[in-house]
């Protein structure tokens, strides 16, 4: 009997990084907080990017289905062209960051119409509607283009999109428009919310991590299914050394197979009381 008690309190874990239809996950928000209880997490963060709209429907589906659901949002900072990662987790005045979320998704909205422009030039005729459709009102990314080249037959699967067109240096991959790390820190802590470090795997440097810290980041999401193992101890030993909380989440699209399982990265429970606490520390010195 000890030994079972002891069992299940060992696997007390959660899953702080998942997206839904209102970006580009594969499931409703109410879907995946059911997905979420299947996989026996104790607690779910809907983090989809840049917007919110899904985080009410989980929430209603939280309290239905009996599961803890953290409020949250992925932004996309960008600085000197390169992007990095952040999340917004616990967030609580959330009415007061959405100006700032339909800037972001008019961006990407532009940046969807400039990416069917690069494949136009290439000669793969699909429109920024059969865009729009794939996204169904949705914050537009990338997997929206990705599943209207698949949906017209230019390429065999997303994967493939990806490899040929839209990832990292291919021909129709369009940069984001400047957005200082600094701001999204800012608007997540507008929101009452704390600021993480989404993946950030091997460029999580003590260097960069310091001058992040100094800049108000509250935390860096150590287990994430990009890490290495290496990454996560190092990671670790960062958030130790300066005082940063652990995060750690699936980052669920939808997966059905493989690493990106909800709840596969068995993130303890003890990492969301952590950041509670820092929640409620926050809120103590900077009442609402
Ligand atoms: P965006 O925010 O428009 O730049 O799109 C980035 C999203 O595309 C990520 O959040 C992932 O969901 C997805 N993604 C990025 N790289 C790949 C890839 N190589 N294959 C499939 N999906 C990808
Ligand atoms: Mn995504
Ligand atoms: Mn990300
Ligand atoms: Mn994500």
């Amino acid at each position: 009997m000890i030994g079972a008690t002891s069992a299940i309190v060992g696997v007390a874990h959660v899953d702080l990084h998942a997206h839904s239809l209102a970006s580009d996950g594969a499931c409703a928000p109410s879907e995946v907080i059911a997905a979420a209880h299947r996989a026996g997490v104790l607690a779910i963060a809907l983090t989809d990017h840049d917007t919110i709209a899904g985080v009410e429907e989980a929430e209603a589906a939280g309290e239905r289905i009996g599961i803890r659901v953290v409020a949250g949002v992925e932004l996309s900072a960008v600085e000197n062209d390169r992007e990095t990662h952040l999340l917004g987790l616990h967030l609580v005045q959330r009415d007061g960051m959405e100006e700032r979320l339909i800037e972001l998704r008019a961006a990407r909205r532009r940046r969807g119409a400039q990416t069917v422009e690069a494949l136009n030039a290439l000669g793969v005729t699909i429109t920024l509607d059969d865009v729009m459709q794939q996204a169904d009102g949705g914050a537009i990314g990338r997997p929206h283009v990705a599943r209207a080249l698949v949906a017209a037959g230019w390429v065999p699967d997303v994967r493939a999109a990806f490899d040929r067109f839209l990832g990292a240096g291919r021909p129709a991959c369009i940069a984001k428009e400047p957005f200082p790390m600094r701001d999204a820190i800012a608007l997540v802590h507008e929101a009452g919310g704390l600021a993480v470090l989404a993946h950030p795997g091997r460029e999580g440097t003590r260097d960069w991590i310091e001058s992040l810290a100094n800049a108000g980041l509250d935390g860096i999401e150590v287990r994430h299914p990009s890490h290495s193992a290496e990454d996560v101890a190092r990671l670790a030993a960062l958030c130790a050394h300066y005082d940063l909380v652990p995060s750690g989440g699936s980052d669920w699209h939808g997966a059905t197979e493989g690493p990106r399982l909800l709840g596969s990265q068995r993130v303890p429970a003890d990492w969301l009381g952590r950041q509670d606490a820092r929640v409620s520390t926050r809120r103590a010195q900077r009442p609402a």
